[in-house]
């Protein structure tokens, strides 16, 4: 089959006991991959989940510990949140995440230096599927079927039902295109856009 391209999913704010097995189970019956930003209390609160994202294949990116809005509290608390997240992903998984999303996309010049400084790239999204404010299922899809290639789509394991119900559907809608879901990785040269710009990544074959 001749692909069109990769793109990234992405979930947010997990892990959740409401989801994520969920989630899981529908990327693994559709052979899909993708990118789990987690908080580090809910990694805290529900680490055999934390596991079951690894062993599934997955990759997790680091969301901070309790998702701050990170320009508005100094660089040297932005940099506890992300340090002790990634401390506690080494914990529970034995690997270190390579990939940072700022919550909300809040991020600056000194974010993302903090950020670099722990070995993260910043990942924001092109995509975002505004799942985190309830919407239906069938916006959900609609959104993220507006994808482009090398694009990334921003969706939430934070249990909602709707977005659960979505992703089998946005597999399809992919598929139907020729688009792959694939790795996130740091892009050659990349330099940092605003909120939804971010050219800091590309994605690539899983
Ligand atoms: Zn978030």
């Amino acid at each position: 089959m001749n692909t069109a391209g990769y793109v990234g999913l992405t979930f947010d704010d997990g892990p959740n006991p409401a989801s994520t097995g969920r989630l899981l189970e529908t990327l693994a019956e559709n052979g899909a991959t993708a990118t789990f930003f987690i908080w580090g209390v809910h990694a805290q609160q529900n680490p055999e989940l934390l596991v079951s994202v690894r062993e599934a294949g997955m990759a997790i990116g680091n969301h901070t510990y309790t998702h701050p809005y990170l320009t508005r509290i100094g660089p040297l608390a932005a940099y506890d949140e992300i340090e002790r997240t990634q401390q506690l992903i080494q914990a529970i998984t034995g690997r270190t995440p390579t990939l940072f999303r700022p919550p909300y996309g809040d991020t600056d010049d000194q974010i993302r230096s903090v950020a670099a400084r722990l070995g993260l790239i910043e990942t924001l999204w092109t995509v975002d599927t505004r799942d985190w404010t309830g919407a239906p299922t069938e916006a959900i899809v609609r959104a993220a079927s507006t994808v482009a290639p090398g694009g990334v789509i921003l969706m939430h394991d934070n249990g909602s039902q709707s977005t659960v119900d979505a992703v089998p559907l946005i597999l399809r809608v992919l598929a139907d295109r020729g688009l792959v879901p694939g790795r996130i990785v740091p892009a050659e040269n990349g330099v940092a856009g605003k909120n939804g710009t971010g050219k800091t990544t590309t994605v690539v074959a899983p």
